[in-house]
């Protein structure tokens, strides 16, 4: 498998990295939306969170925390957004499960956004009778 993250993750290509344990790698972004955009890599290979461990999505999230209150006390941001896209539709460029952790300051102009939309108590009851289906 040829996979650009499993490169990184592991070392096989250099990066900039923040953190490193036996399980994860955490690298700056090449392309950051905002300084100190970083990136939480699983070593092993999975997907997306539908193929990632319950126990390793649960490490990849208190990574998240650990990573986010330290780089907000060395930036100094005013706040950080914690992104994980799953599937094309979702804006997943490289399908390697990965964690986006965006510092962020109140006069930076980044848009992690949208448009919020009017929705019925009747639609609000069928979609959430529909997923309930399944849990
Ligand atoms: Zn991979």
């Amino acid at each position: 498998m040829d996979c650009i993250f499993c490169k990184l993750a592991n070392g096989e290509i250099p990066t900039a990295t923040l953190y490193e344990d036996d399980e994860f790698r955490v690298i700056l972004d090449q392309g950051p939306a905002t300084k100190g955009h970083a990136l939480i890599l699983p070593k092993q290979h999975f997907a997306n969170i539908y193929e990632i461990p319950d126990e390793t999505a649960a490490k990849a999230m208190i990574l998240g925390k650990k990573m986010a209150t330290a780089m907000t006390k060395a930036l100094h941001s005013d706040g950080f957004n914690l992104v994980q896209n799953n599937g094309e539709a979702a804006g997943q460029t490289v399908f390697h499960f990965h964690m986006h952790i965006i510092p962020r300051h109140n006069d930076d102009t980044v848009n992690v956004g949208w448009e919020k939309h009017k929705v019925s108590s009747e639609r609000i009851k069928d979609i959430t009778d529909e997923v309930r289906k399944y849990l």
